[in-house]
């Protein structure tokens, strides 16, 4: 259906049907109400190179195939360059992440139609690993922000026109530990390649371009410390986010979900953890409420996002293999409960799912 919907929205902007067209055709495609499914962190490689070798690229998606086939956008963070280089940037470095050019075409053939590249993985391969990962996507028909050859085109992100509603994703990477010092040039500067700077310069800037060219801005940003609660940092930032006019903000880069809070009539879902990671993760240590990820239903209705639904997705590659599956025996009032101590969002529990209704924005964008 991505593949419908994303031709559609390119042939949509190729031709620009809506120029002169009657305001009740307008109308009504402001009616359609469209689905925007959104995962966390995604590795296809490392330690479950082998379950794809065996099993082939569509098995860590299959338990989750349908919900995101009947959605109108699926996104989330591709951890790790696709690419076939063999020297990383530093062998040295903690962890160093690499997927084969089949994870581009698997990608697609799951639904994605996008992926954020700003993380701290995505030059492990060095520039020419990131050129890699661009073209093999760009091959496999995903699009992806967060990341480009240059400053310029890291911060420009993306937009997705889906019956007339212009949809806005940009991506950012906090700068931390080595990312900008070790790592000097992680982050793309006017003539270099590299990932966008979770920096209020670089979010007022991208922010401030993008906004009047879509209905629905969604900032998506890599952040915070792993399996752990939400740092000041994400606050911070979230919040500006916000206040800079995104329309939702989505986190990961913890591995493990965290709360949610709405700021100026905004969601921040500070980290949606891991979705399909090729690591094994370490969540024995963890509160049970705390092992599940999020995958966000995001509905988006007479142009604005109406509401965001958080269904529970058992991600311990321990348990699922690779393979994540939704929670099925999750106190979800529980595990709500748990993450929103801190901000105390209402979410209604219904059908498995947990739901915050978006009333909107009650500041103007600064
Ligand atoms: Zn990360």
């Amino acid at each position: 259906m991505i593949r419908t919907a994303l031709a559609l929205a390119l042939f949509a902007v190729a031709c620009s049907p809506e120029r002169g067209a009657p305001a009740r055709d307008a109308h009504a495609r402001q009616q359609r109400t469209l689905h925007l499914v959104a995962v966390g962190d995604i590795l296809l490689g490392d330690a479950s190179q082998s379950h794809l070798d065996r099993e082939g690229y569509d098995y860590p998606f299959r338990a989750v195939a349908e919900l995101l086939a009947r959605s109108d956008v699926v996104f989330g963070n591709l951890e790790g360059p696709i690419t076939e280089q063999t020297k990383p940037l530093d062998a040295g470095k903690d962890y160093v992440y690499r997927s084969r050019p089949a994870a581009a075409a698997a990608l697609h053939a799951a639904h994605f139609g996008l992926v954020n590249l700003a993380n701290n993985h995505s030059l492990d391969y060095g520039d020419d690993g990131l050129a890699d990962t661009i073209r093999h996507l760009d091959a496999a028909g995903v699009r992806h922000f967060g990341a480009g050859s240059r400053r310029a085109e890291a911060i420009a992100g993306e937009v997705v026109e889906l019956a007339g509603i212009k949809i806005g994703f940009l991506g950012f990477l906090e700068k931390y530990g080595p990312y900008g010092t070790t790592y000097a040039n992680w982050f793309a500067h006017v003539d270099s390649p590299g990932v966008a700077e979770l920096h209020e310069k670089t979010m007022r800037e991208a922010i401030g371009a993008m906004r009047p060219q879509v209905d629905v801005l969604i900032v998506s940003c890599h952040w915070g410390k792993n399996y752990a609660e939400v740092t000041k940092t994400q606050q911070r930032y979230g919040r500006l986010a916000a206040e800079l006019g995104a329309d939702l903000v989505i986190g990961h880069h913890p591995h493990v979900a965290q709360g949610i809070e709405v700021h100026d009539g905004v969601p921040i879902l500070s980290s949606l953890g891991n979705f399909t990671f090729g690591s094994k993760g370490r969540f024995d240590a963890l509160d049970p409420l705390l092992r599940r990820s999020w995958i966000a239903d995001v509905t988006v209705s007479e142009g604005r996002v109406a509401s965001v639904d958080l269904i529970p997705l058992e991600v311990d590659n321990h348990v699922v293999h690779y393979q994540p599956r939704i929670a099925e025996d999750v106190d979800l009032a529980a595990m709500s409960a748990k993450l929103d101590e801190r901000f105390g969002t209402p979410l209604s529990i219904s059908g498995g799912r947990a739901r915050l209704e978006v009333r909107g924005r009650t500041v103007a964008a600064r």
